[in-house]
């Protein structure tokens, strides 16, 4: 979602005729489009902030702005604390940065932006093949360890036809992928007509000429529909890997959690994914070290990790945030048992995804070349519908976005390796 704001952010800019530079030595202005969903994001912030500041020092002309969840969840103080911050803006206020940029008083532009939804933001991307899609903002689910609902607002889904309108051009400028955007994708109501869900959407995006793949991100476990599972399954051009974040093993730290789930309905989403789509790649985000988690907890995370052998996770230690409920709750744990649990779950899930990834030795797969490899000039890269990453040595010219057939000859713990058919 940042990643595609900031994209935004390059789109407007180049509207008001700034030119982009890699050398911040350079630059008259720099913006620091920031997360605030982990402690550690903020940190990396507050280092990069300081070494602007004293770019700034020596050039006083320079503009510097923060922008994104942290100027979002600190407001007006930010700026009374950081006199040599020019301006702040959240990431419902994009739309707003030509005019801050020419106001002299300081401001930071974090109101609620009821016409986000329909706010259509010019772009600047760069890869050329796949492209994130906005398709809603903001999330009602209020996790009580998460930040997202305090600084990106309620839930707003964007109108089916200004998306539709979006990938349509897209297509016509040559991307084969696109990934729809949202902090709960599942939960998306076409504005202009309540019952249109986000299944429908895909079948419509899933229309689009030109365009080969369709992702999603993210997908909360309880709007998590037959309607969607068979869409997945139906619609020739989504791919086969769903991101379903399950947290916790654990029923009680779930629910404590507010995730409005039990282990045993994950498990139920998990089974009927499966049934109706074999050789889905699921993929998941779990939080470990959440307050009061007693070893048996951790355990059935453990336990749930070896059950379900998820293609592979993203984990986390939990870390407290402002605003949330379970930065109040008691019980919270130190670090060193946070890392002990991150340490085993990440040990196990490696087990797991090379387990996985060895069964896919000898298999044919259709992948989307991606570009050369970055570390070694012989090796090109790409992508398979399971967003599996695929390396290999092209025998004849190839391109980026081409769509081409290769056999896995080889499998590591986070790419494969791959000879082209
Ligand atoms: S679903 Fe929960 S974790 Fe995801 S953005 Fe909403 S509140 Fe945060």
């Amino acid at each position: 979602m940042n990643v595609h704001d900031t994209e935004k952010i390059a789109g407007v800019l180049r509207g008001e005729g700034y030119a982009f530079t890699d050398r911040p030595e350079d630059a008259a202005l720099i913006i620091l489009n920031t997360c605030s969903i982990r402690e550690k994001a903020e940190h990396k912030f507050l280092s990069r902030l300081g070494y602007f500041r004293r770019l700034k020092r020596k050039r006083p002309g320079l503009q510097i702005v923060v922008s994104g969840c942290i100027a979002q969840q600190e407001g007006e103080k930010f700026l009374i604390d950081n006199k040599d911050v020019d301006f702040t803006f959240g990431p419902q206020n994009i739309v707003k940065l030509p005019e801050l940029i020419l106001r002299d008083k300081r401001k930071a532009a974090v109101e609620e932006n009821p016409a986000l939804a329909e706010t259509d933001l010019p772009a600047i991307r760069n890869d050329g093949t796949r492209a994130w899609v906005n398709i809603m903002y903001g999330c009602n689910n209020f996790c009580s360890y998460c930040v997202v609902p305090h600084t990106r607002g309620r839930e707003r889904s964007r109108p089916t036809d200004s998306i539709l309108n979006e990938i349509k051009t897209l297509s016509d400028e040559g991307y084969k992928e696109v990934t729809l955007l949202g902090q709960n994708v599942n939960s998306y109501r076409d504005p202009k007509n309540v019952t249109a869900s986000f299944a429908q959407l895909l079948k419509s995006v899933n229309a689009i000429q030109g365009i080969e793949r369709v992702r999603f991100i993210t997908s909360h476990p309880k709007d998590l529909s037959p309607e969607l599972i068979c869409a997945i399954r139906d619609l020739e051009k989504v791919c086969e890997h769903i991101h379903l974040p399950l947290q916790s093993g654990s029923s009680r730290i779930l629910s404590l959690m507010n995730r409005k789930y039990s282990y045993a309905q994950y498990l139920d989403k998990i089974t009927e994914l499966r049934r109706h789509i074999p050789g889905i790649s699921i993929t998941s985000d779990i939080i470990t070290g959440f307050p009061t988690e007693t070893g048996d907890d951790h355990e059935e995370t453990l336990a749930a990790l070896k059950e379900i052998e998820f293609d592979g996770i993203f984990a986390f230690k939990y870390s407290k945030r402002r605003y949330t409920r379970a930065s109040e709750m008691e019980g919270q744990l130190g670090e060193d048992i946070k890392s002990d649990r991150l340490k085993t779950i990440l040990e196990l899930q490696d087990v797991i995804t090379d387990k996985i990834n060895r069964r896919l030795k000898g298999q044919t797969t259709e992948i989307i070349v991606e570009g050369e490899s970055s570390s070694d000039t012989n090796h090109w890269t790409g992508r398979t519908r399971t967003n599996k990453i695929v390396n290999f040595t092209p025998d004849e010219k190839i391109n980026k976005g081409m769509l081409i057939t290769v056999s896995i000859t080889n499998s590591f713990r986070h790419s494969l390796e791959g000879r082209p058919d």
